[in-house]
């Protein structure tokens, strides 16, 4: 049986592997991202399971006598992280995975470790590609050309981490990325990411649902003119229209209340300049949340105060989804059981839905029975580099995860 110790030391070692400057920074296919990966293979190894790479560089840490294609218990998450992020995210549930896996390698149950190449969307203009790989639903040369800050497209830093044995070979143009499992059941160990655990006094949650989103682009077109003489009547700014659609969005996440939440994440104004009106801005919208319903009508609400706000303002407006997923419910059977396992465990627990995205919204999407588990993250705090879990709340969670693998075996067996 692995330790608190043994967890905390791994999860030591995986957060040594990052880019200079504070935080973790690995995003996918870089030089840390590929040290970690190779790492990760050698203490697979070491631990007796086979390291297995897909063509998109997820990696599978799994018995060596499963044939592939076997259908498997699927644990784990990823290996990328934002910029500066934390060592946490992402990180403890492929460290706690890899522990499990190893532990169950001869019991005959077949759980398999998944780590995911990329989830965060923080070095290519996507997100999740990793999980749609695992899972069958990424074709490749679809994504081969978006292209990183520095100009890099995904398809050469793939091809750079395949040389460093990062990635399998890459399927035949047009071709799906192979499912080297099968996934019966996922789970996916993480911290919060929010104050939900702490502010409760909680150790654990069972996570029932994940939060879908809508991302918008809003496009305003006004009259560039003179600041100096422009008279204040006769002006159409579109940068100070894109400031009360900042408000109207913030008014609308404050209206609609938890799990509700709407941001205006970046703005931009042209031609940027003291002595212009600006005559056109770029923003950039969210809103999420848990019930399907609700987020329709957050994203219509949205929508008809910004067009009513331009109108009134006389700035011509372009509103355009730019990506969205919808809320996700995970398995109303596993969360049950989690649920009863963690009473008789006397483990001070609650349920929750996730507001946050995460791989197992795809597993979930693709019909397998999923869940989550969250554990405390101090102040609430993630994608930074003051991300904290007490290394006994890591422990509370992978020795639950270990009691839920062992409640499935049975009920498997
Ligand atoms: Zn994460």
């Amino acid at each position: 049986m692995f330790t608190l110790e043994s967890l905390s030391e791994k999860l030591d070692r995986l957060a040594a592997f990052t880019a200079p400057g504070p935080g973790v920074t690995r995003l996918v296919y870089d030089d840390a991202w590929c040290e970690a990966h190779l790492w990760l293979q050698a203490e697979a190894r070491a631990l007796g399971l086979a390291a297995t790479c897909d063509a998109v560089g997820n990696l599978w840490l799994h018995n060596p006598e499963l044939p592939p294609g076997a259908r498997v218990i699927a644990l784990g998450s990823h290996l990328d992280t934002v910029k500066r992020g934390g060592r946490f995210d992402g990180a403890y549930g492929t460290i706690a995975a890899l522990l499990l896996a190893a532990e169950l390698r001869g019991s005959g149950f077949p759980v398999a470790a998944f780590v995911t190449c990329e989830e965060e969307g923080s070095r290519f203009p996507m997100a999740l590609t990793g999980v749609r790989g695992l899972l069958g639903r990424l074709v490749p040369s679809e994504c081969e050309g978006a292209r990183d800050a520095n100009g890099v497209t995904w398809g050469e830093a793939l091809a750079a981490a395949r040389a460093r044995g990062c990635a399998a070979p890459a399927p035949a143009a047009g071709a799906a990325v192979p499912r080297l499992f099968d996934a019966a059941r996922q789970l996916e160990l993480h911290i919060e990411q929010g104050p939900v655990l702490e502010s409760w006094g909680d150790k654990l949650a069972v996570v029932d649902r994940i939060a879908g989103y809508r991302r918008l682009r809003a496009r305003l077109t006004g009259e560039a003119r003179h600041a100096g003489t422009t008279p204040m009547e006769r002006r159409h700014d579109a940068l100070a229209a894109a400031a009360e659609i900042v408000l109207a969005a913030e008014s609308l996440g404050r209206a609609t209340g938890a799990p509700g939440v709407a941001t205006a994440g970046f703005a931009s104004a042209e031609p940027g300049l003291y002595n212009v009106v600006p005559g056109a801005a770029t923003l950039g919208l969210e809103v999420r949340h848990t019930e399907a319903e609700a987020l329709a009508r957050m994203e219509r609400e949205l929508g008809e105060a910004a067009r009513a706000i331009a109108q009134r303002r006389g700035v011509a407006i372009e509103l355009e989804t730019k990506a969205g997923e919808e809320p996700t419910p995970l398995s109303e059977e596993l969360a049950a059981q989690a649920l009863a396992l963690a009473a008789g465990m006397a483990i001070p627990h609650r349920r929750m839905a996730s507001g946050a995205g995460h791989d197992t919204m795809a597993f979930a999407q693709a019909g397998v029975p999923a869940l989550m588990l969250f554990v405390p993250s101090r102040g609430g705090i993630s994608h930074s580099p003051d991300e904290l879990t007490k290394a006994r709340d890591l422990w509370v969670g992978a020795a639950f995860a270990r009691e839920l693998l062992a409640a499935w075996r049975q009920e498997l067996a």
